[in-house]
Parts: structure tokens; C-alpha cells; sequence
């Protein structure tokens, strides 16, 4: 590694991209929060004309471009899980399967839904391996949540292949990958249900905000009943046949609606930047010897703001990492021990401590549950080995050929280093 004074990084240029979702904030955003101001409606359910709504607005966006019968705007991704969960008649006893590498939302979502859930292995692509979702199905399982991590699909027919052949209910949860496709169908129409995210770090943004998609009446009219404690006792229910149960209170306001619909107008757009920037730098560092690319189930399908490269080893990875760095480009490694990435299953802590909001009345330690769950930190050794020799980049539509080129060398040259 080079060391010496006359070292010439790359690239001297700052890379201040900023984030996918802020970045695109404009006058449409302006105009459509205007409105809703000057409507002086923020609450979807205050008068009018219900289908002027911003939150119904939104949901009619998502399910013409998804493809789903219905949807559901509520307050968060996480919501959107628990809600779905609930919809779909999931609950204490059961057991959902989770990929050890997702957001640690998705198991907080399935315990708050009183369900248990169970960790499985990713494999190179970094979404939930088929193979080890079967190998972990017991006789509790009753769902599992295949996560389209980095906005990369997950190997949807061999997920749903294996649900399939076990009756097992499928939960999307989408919220990293918003806009995209596997097998040219939309992420979030395959499962039960599909749940996306509007926070910040997301592709588009509301501040907060996520979206339930169905094609399953029972599990849409479960999922609105939870969605708002007093929801079928007041004159909105649409209809909904279903017998009340108490829910929370996980409504959109209008004002998230209106930033969501502007930032999901231009979501297309926004992803066929970002593949044409991925097609790019992978087509320029594809051919180096001693880094192999993440495999992409479809790419077509990826979101592609985010570029993973695996070295054969942790400490290559952790070399290659700083010398990317000095080089101009700032990237990561995923499994370190610089900082408890909660992505990452070992650092789900009250997980792997079976720790609920209660002490003695847990979804681990409740009468319903028959199972046996175990975890421990080093119980998806591949999903450890194969963060641990990964290095990310962040992708920015902002990004010029240029900064393309500057990736492509500064990569090149890395690896022509170490
Ligand atoms: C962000 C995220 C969530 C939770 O979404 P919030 O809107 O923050 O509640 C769930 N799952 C994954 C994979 C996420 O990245």
C-alpha cells in the first residue's frame, strides 16, 4: 500500500452526492405540501371528498404502479410490517422467518406482532437464502419475510417455491428496494402483502411514512382495522366486514402523503439513472482478479444505488477499504468492529437475549408458543463471512460519467495495489 509523500489519490474532488431521497426535493414537493396547506386538511379522514386525498392519492399511485388490489398508507415501514403480519392473521405461537441481514425493524416488527422470529442465512446476494429459509421451517413457522436488501430482489420464485410447497404466507418487506422489479414484475406485489418505507435513508422520501400493498381483501380490511383503534366504529371504514379488534395508531398524514406522491412521481427516472451508473462501474471493474461483484438475482430488477464487492478475505477487505478511501471514494465494510451495524442479526440485541417490553410475557416465553427457538451470534457464519469480506459504495443519480470513471480507477487502481 502506498504510503509514500507523492501519493495521488484519484480523485481530490469532494463526493458531497448528499441522499438519493432529499436531494430530489423541488418545487413539486413545494407544491403539492402547499396544497395540502392551503385545503387545511392534514388529516385524511377530515371531510371532503375522500378520493381528493393526498394518503388515497398516494395509495392509488401504488397500486396502479404495483400492480395490487389494495393499499394502505400508514406512518412507517415498520408499521407497514406489523400491520401486515396482523393482517394476515399472524400472532403469538407463530414463527416468521427472517433473513440474519435486514434492517432490525423486520424482527422488531414480527415480535411486536407477538410472533417469534427465526434468523436464516443470506447467500452471496445478500437476500435470504431459499435453501436456508426451508431448513429452518418447523411446525410453528407461518410466515416468512424475504427483505429485498440494498434494493437488490431477492430470488423471489425459489422463496416462493418453498412457500408454497409448506403454506407458508409470504411478507415482502420492501422498503430498501421501492421501484423495483424481479422477472419484470414489481417488488411488493409477489407476497400476501408488500411493505415500503418513505424515512429518510430510503430511495424516495416523506420524513415518515410507509405503504401496505395486498391482493388479499381479509388481510387489507385486518390491516385497516389495526391500523387506527376507532377505524371501522367511524363512517370510513370503506366498507370493511371484518369484526373489530383494537389497533394502534399507525395513520399517514396528508402532509407525508403529498412529499411521498412528488418523490414516487419520479421514482423511474431516479432508478434508470442509477442502473445506467451501476452498468457502468461494473462493466469498468468486473474483469479485476481478486474482487467478485455481488450476485444480483435480476438486474434489471436492482435499484442499484448501492455497489457490493466481495475480497477473499476480511482483512483484504479492510486494506482494500482504506485505500479506496484515500483514493477519493468513500465506501464501507459491512461487518467490522467499528460500530454495531443493526443490520446485521448478531447486533439485533434484545434478539439474540430474547428480551421483550415486558419481562414476563415475552413472544419467546408465552403459552402460545410451542417452539424452541436458540440464537447466538455466530449462528449465520456464512452471512458474517461474506459481510466481513464486502465493501459498499453509495450511488447517487447525481453521479456524471466522470465520477463513474473516477469509481473505475480508483478501484482498479486498489486492486492493482494490494
Ligand atoms: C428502514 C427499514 C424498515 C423500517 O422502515 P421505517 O420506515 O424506518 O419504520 C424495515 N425494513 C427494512 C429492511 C428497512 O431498511
Amino acid at each position: 500500500m502506498s504510503t509514500d509523500s507523492t501519493f495521488q489519490p484519484v480523485r481530490t474532488k469532494p463526493w458531497d452526492f448528499g441522499m438519493l431521497s432529499t436531494e430530489e426535493f423541488g418545487e413539486r414537493e413545494k407544491e403539492l405540501v402547499l396544497q395540502v396547506l392551503e385545503k387545511k386538511r392534514v388529516f385524511r379522514y377530515y371531510g371532503g371528498d375522500k378520493e381528493q386525498s393526498e394518503c388515497y392519492r398516494l395509495e392509488k399511485l401504488y397500486r396502479e404502479t404495483v400492480g395490487t388490489q389494495y393499499a394502505l398508507a400508514v406512518n412507517s415501514g415498520t408499521s407497514a410490517l406489523v400491520a401486515a403480519l396482523i393482517g394476515a392473521g399472524i400472532g403469538p405461537g407463530d414463527e416468521v422467518i427472517v433473513p440474519a441481514y435486514t434492517y432490525i425493524a423486520t424482527a422488531a416488527a414480527v415480535l411486536t406482532a407477538r410472533a417469534v422470529p427465526v434468523i436464516v442465512e443470506v447467500d452471496d446476494s445478500l437476500t435470504m437464502d431459499a435453501q436456508a429459509f426451508e431448513a429452518a421451517i418447523t411446525s410453528h413457522t407461518k410466515a416468512v419475510i424475504p427483505v429485498h436488501m440494498r434494493g437488490v430482489p431477492c430470488r423471489m420464485d425459489a422463496i416462493l417455491d418453498v412457500a408454497s410447497r409448506h403454506n407458508l404466507i409470504v411478507i415482502e418487506d420492501v422498503a430498501q428496494a421501492n421501484g423495483g422489479s424481479y422477472q419484470g414484475r414489481p417488488l411488493g406485489s409477489f407476497g400476501q402483502a408488500g411493505c415500503f418505507s418513505f424515512q429518510q435513508y430510503k430511495l424516495i422520501t416523506a420524513g415518515e411514512g410507509g405503504m401496505l400493498l395486498t391482493n388479499d381483501e381479509k388481510t387489507y380490511a385486518r390491516a385497516n382495522i389495526y391500523h387506527d383503534s376507532a377505524f371501522v366504529y367511524w363512517d370510513m371504514n370503506g366498507g370493511i366486514q371484518e369484526p373489530p379488534f383494537p389497533g394502534e395508531n399507525y395513520r399517514l398524514s396528508e402532509i407525508n402523503a403529498a412529499l411521498a406522491l412528488a418523490q414516487s412521481e419520479r421514482i423511474h427516472a431516479i432508478i434508470a439513472k442509477l442502473q445506467h451508473i451501476k452498468s457502468v462501474i461494473t462493466a469498468g471493474i468486473g474483469h479485476l482478479e481478486g474482487i467478485r461483484l455481488q450476485t444480483i438475482p435480476d438486474p434489471k430488477g436492482d435499484v442499484s444505488y448501492s455497489l457490493v464487492f466481495y475480497l477473499p478475505t476480511a482483512e483484504q477487505s479492510q486494506a482494500f477499504s482504506k485505500q479506496l478511501s484515500r483514493e477519493g471514494i468513500p465506501n464501507g465494510t459491512i461487518n467490522n468492529n467499528g460500530f454495531a451495524d443493526r443490520h446485521i442479526y448478531k447486533n439485533w440485541t434484545y434478539v439474540m437475549e430474547k428480551r421483550g417490553a415486558s419481562e414476563n410475557d415475552t413472544p419467546w416465553n408465552c403459552q402460545s408458543y410451542k417452539g424452541n427457538v436458540q440464537y447466538s451470534r455466530d449462528m449465520c457464519p456464512v452471512t458474517l463471512d461474506l459481510l466481513s469480506r464486502a465493501i459498499s459504495i453509495g450511488l447517487h443519480q447525481h453521479m456524471t460519467d466522470d465520477d463513474c470513471d473516477d469509481v473505475i480507477r480508483a478501484i482498479c487502481k486498489t486492486a492493482g495495489s494490494l
